[in-house]
Formats: structure tokens, sequence, C-alpha cells
């Protein structure tokens, strides 16, 4: 379906300040948001540019309205916007209505400074209710990149598995939207970022290992395949991680046959090779 051996797609979260207005966190938080549209975004862009390397980027509506010379700035190195909540609700914990009302705002939104609506969505911290892929795909999203059961295949999201410890697990079945599979490991926050139960800040070298590992295993055994990486700005632009963001690439470009994609470009080809793995 594609020539390309394997796609990388290079995704950032720019969450920015959404989560601490949200938690009402104390001005050192905001601070380390603020690092993200300051001086994270600056940094990846020049780079993107510099490389040509076209990303995928879920803006919080937030960072959208708060941020706007950032998300211009995005949009001018003819990068795709996706949707990654308001104020990064956790959707695991909200009703159906609530979780549409900023699905609804969210695409509006993103509609509004782009000219068109966004293919894209990844749930803030990949927190996930029973019915949130569902109400995803009723918003009429093509792609949502929150789930990890697969690695380098796309697949479609499946609706309505029942669980019970009394009748064991019942699958249901496959909808429309289309899943990019992400995971912890391809995630620049939980080796770098300290947090309770973890010492985060780990040395650049642990996360290239993992990465060039994925890399590498994809482009020998999943060919066609799609590496996604989840980055943040506030996280990935310190030096030393920038530094070694442009190792990863220098090892992305080493292989051949390896291309960088927005994932809404990837998505469509698979969607029109008839949407399996192959
Ligand atoms: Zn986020």
């Amino acid at each position: 379906m594609h020539q390309a051996r394997l796609t990388v797609a290079l995704t950032f979260d720019h969450d920015a300040l959404s989560d601490s207005v949200r938690r009402g966190d104390a001005p050192v938080k905001f601070s380390h948001g603020e690092f993200g549209p300051r001086v994270g975004v600056p940094r990846i862009l020049e780079l993107l540019g510099r490389e040509e390397i076209p990303a995928t980027w879920f803006v919080p509506g937030h960072t959208l309205a708060t941020f706007p010379e950032s998300i211009q700035a995005i949009l001018a190195g003819g990068h795709e916007l996706a949707v990654h909540g308001w104020y990064h609700e956790d959707f695991s914990l909200l009703l159906a209505d609530e979780q549409r009302a900023i699905l609804d705002r969210a695409v509006a939104a993103i509609r509004d400074v782009s000219g068109a609506a966004p293919r894209g969505h990844r749930a803030p911290y990949w927190a996930l209710g029973p019915d949130t892929l569902g109400l995803v795909e009723a918003a009429g999203f093509a792609y949502d990149s929150s789930l990890m059961s697969d690695d380098y295949r796309l697949f479609r999201v499946r609706h309505g598995d029942r669980h019970s410890t009394e009748d064991g697990t019942t699958f249901g079945t496959e909808g429309r939207l289309v899943q990019v599979p992400i995971y912890w490991g391809l995630d620049d926050w939980p080796i770098f970022e300290p947090a309770p139960g973890r010492d985060g800040l780990a040395a650049p070298s642990r996360v290239l290992e993992i990465w060039e590992g994925e890399l590498r295993y994809g482009w020998e055994h999943a060919a066609g395949g799609l590496l996604t990486i989840t980055m943040h700005p506030e996280c990935i632009g310190r030096g030393h991680r920038m530094a070694m963001l442009e190792r990863f690439i220098a090892a992305c470009r080493a292989l051949p046959g390896v291309v960088f994609e927005r994932l809404d470009t990837y998505v469509d080809r698979w969607m029109a090779a008839g949407g399996s793995s192959g």
C-alpha cells in the first residue's frame, strides 16, 4: 500500500497551562507548562523545519485560546492540529454529555483557527471511559490515538466490549474509527518527568535506546508500518532532550525507506488501501 519501509510520526501534545488551570496548580507548575509554548515549541518547530518533517500536534482548547502565536507558528510549519481536550480533562471521570460538549467545543476551536475540522483525537492522559471512543467516533473523527493493543499497525476501534468476573469477556464490534496505537515507552513524559512513584529525569540515552530499538524492530519486522512517538514541548524542549531527538531523527534517516509523516496523511493512505493492517 505504501512504498515506505517504515513511517515515523512525531507527535506533540501541546498541553501548556491547560492541566494546571483545571487543577488550580501552584505557580511553579504553571511555569513548567509555560516552558512549552515559550521555549519548547519554537525549538521543535526550528528542528522540524530544518529537517523538513511534518508532524501532528494534539492541542487542548485552552492552549489554542491562550497561545495563538504558537498555534499560528505550528500551522505555518505545515503541521496537523488535532484534539486533546479543553482543560486536559480526564475523560474517564466525565459523563457522556460532558465529554461530548468538550469534543464539540474543541473541534469548533480547531476549525476556527485552521479552517478545517480536525481529523484526529488523543485523550488527555490516554484516559478513556467505556463510552469515550464511541463519542469520539460519533463526533466525526477519522482516528484516535490513545490505545496500546498494537504497535506498528493501525486498527479499527472495537465498541461494546463487556468484561465480567462472572461471565468473562465478550468482545464488541469494530466501528469506523481508526486507532493509531501509542505506548508509555514511546512517550517522553513517563521517563523524563518526575511524578509520585517515579524519579523521572532519566538520561536521554535511556530513552534513545528504547526509541531506536522500536525503530529498528519495526523497520525489520513491520514493513509498511507506523512508529508513533509522543512528546510534550515542555519536556522534550529541554536542551539535552532536543539533542536526543536530533539523534533519533538521524537514526531514522540512516535506515533506508524510513519516512516522516503527519498522522492524518498515514491514516488516509491506510484507509484508501482498504483499512487493513497489510
Ligand atoms: Zn496531554
